[in-house]
């Protein structure tokens, strides 16, 4: 496998960074994943929207015209032949010795870009099974809107997760609210057939796929409820799925051990799952 790093195409195997890259010692970067449809790119308009903003937010300057960005990108899925997967982008704000405070003169940002094949029938079995979670408290900073590799709450739920025998955790912060996933944004639907959602103002890192179901939801001519949800709620829905790149949609048959709905995938989120890639923009 194939890894770009720093402007150079190299082995995974051998492929590194310094030792203070600030992204390692600090969690001071930022990162994005793509999923690859037909060894192309899903919605990376929007990705790259994104990582902008995350950036910005960081004050971590831009590393490369956005152009030449996308070719690295698009070179290390042709590179790996990857067909169906995700790529990954990550860039820090770079190497310096180390200091809390940022570099001074400013250094330039590390961009590292990885990719990888997922198997698509494993997922769609998935899918057709459900998954289930389970929530617990929300202990991780304000900023989630920034998707910053500083991942470790989100590391330590999901192997809460596991360890209890389930695919994600949901967050639930200290209203009482579901927050979001892990790695992924927590929808329900409701008896009457609302879908519902937290809004992306707070509490949440505005997802790509949520944003393009939003529109999917249109099109279907399905009501969209934005705003908060607690457990208690979801736990008496007739459907719950969440949604990432890596996963697009996934249904949730499961949360904290109580069935959701009849404890099968439910119809709209299997319909949302069909119909999400007629709406991506593929690059
Ligand atoms: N929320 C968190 C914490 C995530 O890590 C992710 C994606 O990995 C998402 C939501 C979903 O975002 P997207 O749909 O852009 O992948």
């Amino acid at each position: 496998r194939i890894a770009y790093v720093n402007g150079q195409y190299v082995n995974l195997r051998d492929a590194a960074v310094n030792v203070e890259d600030r992204g390692y010692q600090f969690a001071d970067g930022i990162y994005e994943v793509c999923e690859i449809i037909g060894g192309k790119m899903v919605d990376f308009p929007r990705h790259i929207a994104r990582m902008q903003r995350s950036l910005r937010e960081l004050r971590i300057a831009e590393a490369m015209p956005l152009t030449s960005l996308k070719v690295v990108m698009q070179e290390v899925i042709r590179r790996n032949r990857i067909n169906y997967g995700i790529v990954y982008l990550q860039i820090s704000r770079g190497v310096a010795h180390r200091d809390h405070g940022f570099p001074s003169p400013d250094v330039k940002p590390s961009v590292v870009v990885t990719a990888k094949s997922l198997n698509f029938a494993k997922n769609q079995a998935t899918a057709a099974k459900g998954v289930k979670v389970i929530t617990t408290a929300e202990n991780r900073w304000p900023r989630v809107d920034i998707k910053t590799v500083g991942l470790l709450p989100n590391v330590l739920a999901r192997q809460e997760a596991r360890d209890k025998g389930a695919y994600e955790a949901w967050y639930v912060d200290a209203d009482g609210f579901v927050t979001e996933g892990a790695s992924c944004n927590a929808w329900i639907v409701t008896k009457d057939g609302k879908v519902v959602t937290r809004t992306a103002v707070s509490g949440i890192l505005a997802g790509i796929t949520r944003a393009v179901l939003i529109e999917v939801l249109a099109s279907m001519q399905l009501k969209l409820e934005e705003r908060n949800f607690t457990p208690a709620e979801a736990y008496d829905a007739a459907e719950a799925f969440v949604s990432s790149a890596s996963q697009i949609v996934m249904p949730v048959i499961n949360i904290d051990g109580k069935p959701i709905g009849d404890g099968k995938p439910g119809g709209i989120a299997t319909r949302l799952r069909q119909e999400f890639h007629k709406f991506a923009a593929i690059s």
